[in-house]
């Protein structure tokens, strides 16, 4: 009943005729949040699958109605910054994680692929036309996801798109999305966008201090890698980690605090360093 409520505000919303994207990104800024926020009854990975529905409602209203390649191209390129924007804020990451990683964390098809899908689905109107397509969607972001040169650090760690974004537990938060992209404290990262900057490991001299050092290698963190793979009961590697987090609840909250361990030390040593 709330759903449907919510669906029929959002097709109001839309169908507004002073409806523009600059008004849906001031629409994104404030009342999205609220809205999920007013659903604390719901666990929060439902939220989030809520919350991509409205972002794709919104969005793709008049998917079906684009008459040309070109007209959709104009679209989708307009709406897609404000879409990443959304997904960012889902998975707690920084504006310069990559619209791939960005989009395989939140569990949310790229905008393209959702108007694709939309437009199938309004030549078929067929009961059950919506999981088969679903599925066709998802099939066509993994061949994106394995062809794609970027990043490949998440690639590795969450080969699968579907495994992850089917699982029935985990929230992402700031310190696991530093994790999972490799865009955080670290000075390889750093170096990016700064290349005075070395990206040495202050204390391992032949490492560079990148995201799979930090999180599995240096002895800076032996303390609270050890009490995570006593957690666990095995050790992790960059390519069990997803398989362990979605093992069970308590494994992901393992991982979650290990990376919440390291984030913050990292970032309290940048502090001492800089101050
Ligand atoms: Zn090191």
């Amino acid at each position: 009943m709330e759903q449907r409520e919510t669906d029929e505000d959002v097709r109001a919303y839309t169908m507004h005729p002073k409806f523009n994207m600059l008004h849906y990104h001031l629409y994104f800024a404030s009342d999205i949040r609220t809205y999920t926020h007013t659903h604390t009854h719901t666990p929060r990975s439902s939220r989030r699958k809520l919350y991509a529905h409205v972002v794709d409602s919104i969005l793709l209203y008049g998917a079906p109605i684009w008459s040309t390649a070109a007209q959709k191209r104009a679209y989708i390129r307009q709406a897609e910054s404000a879409h990443r924007r959304a997904c960012l804020r889902v998975i707690g990451g920084r504006p310069h994680v990559s619209y791939e990683a960005t989009y395989v964390l939140a569990g949310i098809p790229p905008l393209a692929l959702l108007a694709d899908e939309r437009a199938r689905l309004y030549s078929r109107r067929r009961e059950d036309a919506k999981d088969e397509e679903r599925l066709a969607t998802l099939s066509k972001w993994q061949e994106a996801w394995d062809r794609s040169t970027k990043a490949r650090w998440t690639h590795r760690l969450i080969p699968n798109i579907r495994t992850w974004i089917e699982r029935r537990h985990g929230e992402l938060n700031y310190h696991l999305t530093q994790l999972l992209t490799g865009h955080g404290f670290f000075k390889h990262h750093s170096q990016r966008y700064d290349h005075k900057q070395s990206a040495q490991c202050p204390v391992c001299p032949t490492s560079n201090e990148n995201a799979e050092h930090v999180f599995y290698h240096c002895p800076r963190f032996s303390g609270e890698r050890e009490r995570l793979h006593a957690l666990l009961h095995e050790v992790m590697t960059p390519e069990s980690t997803t398989r362990l987090m979605l093992a069970s609840e308590p494994n992901w909250l393992a991982v979650a605090s290990f990376a919440h361990s390291v984030v913050t030390g990292l970032r309290d040593e940048g502090t001492d360093r800089r101050g």
